[in-house]
């Protein structure tokens, strides 16, 4: 029973070295989620500016098209006035030019006002662009740093797998039953020390008897309040 005691005293201990290992892998693998969503963030920033970018290089493209065919009517109708005889076609003629004019010139004030805001948009990309570099340089230094950690964590775990296994193994099936339960049940403490007649796990009185029973009766015994497994070191 002692030997049985002492197990369990073991894998309690082992599994609340586990726990923490664990913690230590999640937290690794935690920290890589986050470096990726911080580039993936500053990705969609770059890929937005380049949509827009994109849509307003159209649009001015579509603008300088217009002034060119405004310009092209301006040079067609002021190549016709040599050849006019009334005043009245006169008239007509000088009107066209007029107003082709006034389109190129409104359509030209357009593409300045695009070209305003592309450039400041082309700064803002060469912005985005330096700083996802440089965060991408850093957070793969940083994931390779934690994958080399995770290596020997994941390690740990196998080796912690591997003894837990083996204290199992030796436990009765029964009492192995009472201690997984009890680790589920109990947040991951399923053997506590009592103590100055209480029970550590819950810090509820035992009875005296059953307490001054846990230094002698080769029993393992459990506490009456939370069911967790008790043991004892010295006597008070
Ligand atoms: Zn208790």
């Amino acid at each position: 029973m002692q030997k049985q005691l002492q197990l369990l005293r073991d894998l309690q201990e082992l599994d609340t070295e586990k726990k923490a290992v664990e913690n230590e892998q999640q937290t690794g693998l935690n920290e890589q989620m986050a470096l990726k969503a911080e580039l993936d963030r500053l990705q969609g920033m770059v890929d937005s500016l380049a949509g827009e970018i994109s849509i307003l290089g159209g649009e001015k493209a579509e603008l300088v098209n217009i002034m060119a065919l405004e310009q092209e009517n301006v040079e067609r109708s002021e190549s016709r006035l040599p050849q006019i005889k009334t005043q009245k076609e006169y008239v007509a003629v000088l009107k066209e030019v007029d107003t082709a004019n006034k389109l190129a010139k409104e359509s030209q004030s357009s593409i300045d006002a695009k070209n305003e805001i592309l450039e400041s948009l082309v700064a803002d990309k060469a912005e985005k662009d330096d700083e996802l570099a440089a965060s991408t340089e850093q957070a793969d230094a940083r994931c390779a740093e934690i994958d080399a950690s995770l290596v020997a964590v994941n390690k740990k775990l196998a080796e912690m797998d591997r003894q837990r296994g083996v204290f199992l193994e030796e436990l009765p099936k029964s009492l192995r039953k009472r201690y997984e339960l009890l680790m589920a049940r109990r947040a991951g403490v399923a053997v506590v020390e009592a103590r100055g007649g209480a029970c550590l796990g819950c810090h509820m009185h035992l009875p005296p008897q059953m307490f001054n029973s846990l230094f002698i009766i080769n029993e393992v015994q459990s506490c009456p309040h939370c069911n967790r497994l008790l043991f004892v070191t010295a006597p008070d």
